[in-house]
């Protein structure tokens, strides 16, 4: 049996882990120039931490790690925790979310470590507009890096594109066939408030329902026929215009609009060991001081289940009642 069952039911299977705050972009909508200042490197959990605290939680029913920051592959060595992770027993899907400006140097590294698939950040195909939303870098690294993914197999490759008006709701096509091009699911997201990106997610914010409006003026959707067990509502393209044998799935990610609450299987692990039982919610448990204070595995997993029971219903941003989340994506954990 599974402990790790909260008051609503929900059963608890996946943990998102930020191995790093730090990041090589500075997306407008997560973490921009003049956020946050980054985490002393004593306060970032160690690998063998995390590797524990994966265990515990593996012990307890848990099959699911997605490792994401900040961005995952700025942090020294990060191969090497994939491959401690991947030997975990009961750790049966080990994921990445990565901005991908050095997936095409890592690639085949992590995929021989045991990385099963990549989730990718792709806001724009426009040189110019990648500067503007990610505050620099280069795109030709990005969908070099998407490319590489996709041919070592770290797959399927999802690409997740923050839409927002006025910035990039006029490349959704493009996006779906570019994704159709190179064999990727595509996943449109809704802008999330975050405090310190409020205004944009205010000003920028499309809902989800007009999104999926955009991409069915080009494609003719039909529901897909697994829904992924995630988060997105998932469709596949019935006359796909330039390679109608494509099976890429487009996903609608709602969390302001139509959140998923009732249905999360998750918590997060931020890079300084906070346990965050939800995204809306500030609070968390403070595992580096556990485990640095010397508890046993058992212990651990003790305040694991404890915890489980604190999970909240639900976050609480809406469009009209906005409760903004507190810190950046970049440093819970996006
Ligand atoms: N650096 C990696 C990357 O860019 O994918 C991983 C971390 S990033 C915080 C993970 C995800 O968080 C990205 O896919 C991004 O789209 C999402 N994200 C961050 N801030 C967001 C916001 N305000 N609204 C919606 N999604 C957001």
């Amino acid at each position: 049996m599974n402990p790790l069952i909260d008051k609503y039911n929900r059963r608890i299977k996946y943990i998102r882990i930020s191995v790093t705050d730090r990041c090589d972009l500075k997306c407008l909508y997560c973490k921009p120039k003049d956020s946050d200042s980054h985490s002393r490197r004593r306060a970032i959990l160690r690998f063998e931490e995390i590797t524990r605290i994966v265990r515990c939680f593996a012990d307890l029913g848990v099959g699911r790690v997605r490792i994401t920051g900040g961005e995952p592959l700025v942090r020294k060595d990060v191969v090497s925790l994939i491959g401690q992770l991947s030997n975990i027993e009961g750790i049966e899907d080990l994921a990445m979310t990565t901005n991908a400006t050095l997936l095409s140097k890592y690639a085949i590294e992590l995929k021989n470590a045991g990385l099963k698939r990549v989730n990718i950040s792709l806001d724009t195909l426009e040189p110019e507009t990648f500067k503007i939303i990610c505050g620099g870098g280069e795109l030709k690294d990005v969908l070099k890096g998407i490319r590489k993914a996709v041919n070592v197999g770290l797959t399927p490759v999802n690409i997740n594109t923050v839409v927002m008006k006025g910035l990039n709701d006029d490349e959704i096509v493009d996006i779906v066939n570019f994704a159709i091009e190179n064999s990727a699911n595509i996943r449109f997201i809704e802008c999330m408030p975050v405090r310190h990106t409020v205004n944009l997610s205010k000003e920028r914010f499309i809902p989800a329902k007009e999104i999926k409006s955009l991409v069915e003026s080009h494609f003719e959707l039909e529901p897909a026929k697994s829904s992924g067990g995630g988060t997105a509502s998932y469709f596949t393209i019935k006359s796909a215009i330039y390679n109608p044998q494509s099976t890429i799935k487009i996903g609608f990610i709602s969390p302001v609009t139509q959140h998923f609450c009732e249905s999360c299987n998750r918590v997060r692990l931020t890079a300084e060991g906070i346990l965050r039982l939800c995204l809306g919610y500030k609070d968390g448990i403070d595992l580096r001081g556990y485990i640095r204070s010397g508890i046993s595995d058992e212990s651990l997993k003790e305040i694991f289940i404890k915890a489980i029971q604190d999970k909240p219903q639900g976050h609480q941003f809406s469009n009209d009642k906005c409760i903004p989340i507190e810190q950046s994506m970049s440093l819970i954990g996006g």
